[in-house]
C-alpha cells in the first residue's frame, strides 16, 4: 500500500464512513444506537446534557474546597474607606486562598 500523506487521508476518511454506518455504544445509557457523524458519543442530547451535567458535579467536587474559600473571611460586604488597607485587605484573601 502506497503511504503518502494523500493516501493516508482518503483511507482516514473511508475508516470514518465505515464507522458512522456502524451501531454504537451510548457512553451515559448503554443503549446502541446509530452515529450521525464521527464524533458523536451520545444515544441523544438528553444522554449529552445529562452527562454534561455529571461531569461538571464531579469538577465542582473536586474543586470546590478552593473555591468555597473565596471572599468568606477578610472581604467584606462593603470596601474599607482607605484605599491602601482595601488593598491590604485583597492582598490578603489572596494569599489564603491561594489564587
Ligand atoms: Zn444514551
Amino acid at each position: 500500500m502506497i503511504n503518502t500523506r494523500k493516501a493516508r487521508k482518503k483511507r482516514e476518511i473511508r475508516q470514518a464512513h465505515k464507522r458512522i454506518n456502524q451501531t454504537s455504544k451510548c457512553k451515559w445509557c448503554g443503549k446502541r444506537y446509530k452515529k450521525t457523524h464521527t464524533a458523536q458519543k451520545y444515544c441523544s442530547t438528553k444522554c449529552t446534557t445529562e452527562s454534561k451535567r455529571e461531569r461538571d458535579r464531579q469538577w465542582h467536587n473536586k474543586h470546590k474546597r478552593k473555591y468555597r474559600k473565596v471572599g468568606t473571611t477578610n472581604i467584606g460586604q462593603h470596601a474599607h474607606k482607605n484605599e491602601e488597607i482595601e488593598k491590604l485587605i485583597i492582598l490578603k484573601e489572596k494569599r489564603r486562598t491561594g489564587l
